[in-house]
């Protein structure tokens, strides 16, 4: 369901604490095909810094209809995003390094279409790379990859001589590099989560607030919330309709992750269960200088998750 998918993208992305528009109308706008979404494709507009070129990516061009991307990329770092559904970003593919990503004049259905607004012929902002490549990490954790091989440049898989995204007048990035920063930006390091090969499923989650994120009543997930500022406390809590039974929240694990991927899963004696009402915390929750996200796998139990919230957030006082 490319709508769900695209909206986990961006609320990871919010979660990692960049700032992200929807365009209005995005979850209903595509270019008509059936989403197979596998991979992503970067782009430079060939545009000016301004994102003055929003309305063409909508709706497109006399040569060209709209959408064309799913995300853009502004260059104070912002993402919007523009289509939930397969957009004209990327032609046909088989260019020098398009596997694993099919070969196909169909490529469009397959990938996700990122165009950074900038001109091409000059570097992009760094806030740009840093939304770019983090946006592609997301994309490869939603899509269920272990590793960068999906995240290509549009240089890479044209079969009509596209160099984008440029650094310089004809010059394409170095994909190499901006997939091993896509790789260390991936949680776990390209791991699963907490090693093994009993890793928890991945649940989908709800963004409340900014860092503050709801814990799905499913029997059994893993949220990552982004820590927003250094030297933060997590804190769990459930709270509800009083007079109602609460659902049976545990917690079986957790670990602080950095940004290069390094983890500290928490020592935990046990699975802790949450009570309603007070929130969970403590000092041994805080976040460490350089970690940038926090993983926490759960369970639900019980008939009054309808009734209830369950919320991961971080505290400042502590
Ligand atoms: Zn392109």
């Amino acid at each position: 369901m490319s709508v769900a998918r695209v909206r986990e993208i961006a609320n990871r992305m919010k979660a990692r604490g960049f700032r992200v528009v929807f365009e209005p109308g995005w979850e209903r706008r595509g270019n008509g095909m059936s989403p197979a979404y596998t991979g992503d494709i970067v782009h430079h507009t060939a545009t000016g810094f301004a994102n003055s070129n929003l309305s063409i990516l909508i709706h497109g061009r006399s040569d060209l209809p709209g959408p064309l991307c799913n995300f853009t990329t502004w260059a104070d770092g912002t993402l919007g995003v523009i289509a939930a559904f397969p957009a004209n970003h990327a032609g046909a593919s088989g260019g020098r390094n398009t596997r694993p990503l099919p070969v196909t004049r169909s490529f469009n259905k397959y990938v996700l279409g990122n165009e950074i607004a900038y001109p091409g012929t000059e570097p992009m902002t760094d806030a740009q790379y840093h939304t770019a490549t983090t946006l592609s990490a997301v994309i490869n954790e939603v899509l269920g990859h272990k590793d960068d091989a999906h995240t290509k440049a549009h240089a890479e898989t044209s079969v009509t001589g596209k160099w984008d995204p440029g650094r310089g007048n004809g010059v394409t990035y170095d994909m190499n590099a901006f997939r091993s920063i896509v790789r260390k930006a991936m949680h776990g390091n390209g791991r699963t989560p907490f090693g093994g090969s009993a890793a928890p499923k991945r649940s989908s989650l709800a963004l409340l607030e900014d860092a503050a994120m709801e814990l799905k009543p499913t029997p059994h997930g893993t949220i990552s919330l982004g820590v927003p500022e250094r030297g933060l406390s997590l804190q769990i809590q459930v709270a509800g309709a009083a007079g109602t039974p609460p659902p049976k929240l545990t917690i079986h694990r957790i670990a602080f992750m950095t940004g290069d991927g390094k983890k500290r899963p928490l020592k935990m004696t046990g699975p802790k269960t949450v009570p309603a009402g007070d929130p969970w915390q403590g000092d041994w929750l805080n976040a460490q200088p350089g970690e940038t996200s926090v993983l926490i796998e759960y369970s639900f139990a019980g008939r009054g998750a309808k009734n209830h919230t369950a919320t991961a957030s971080f505290r400042r006082d502590y």
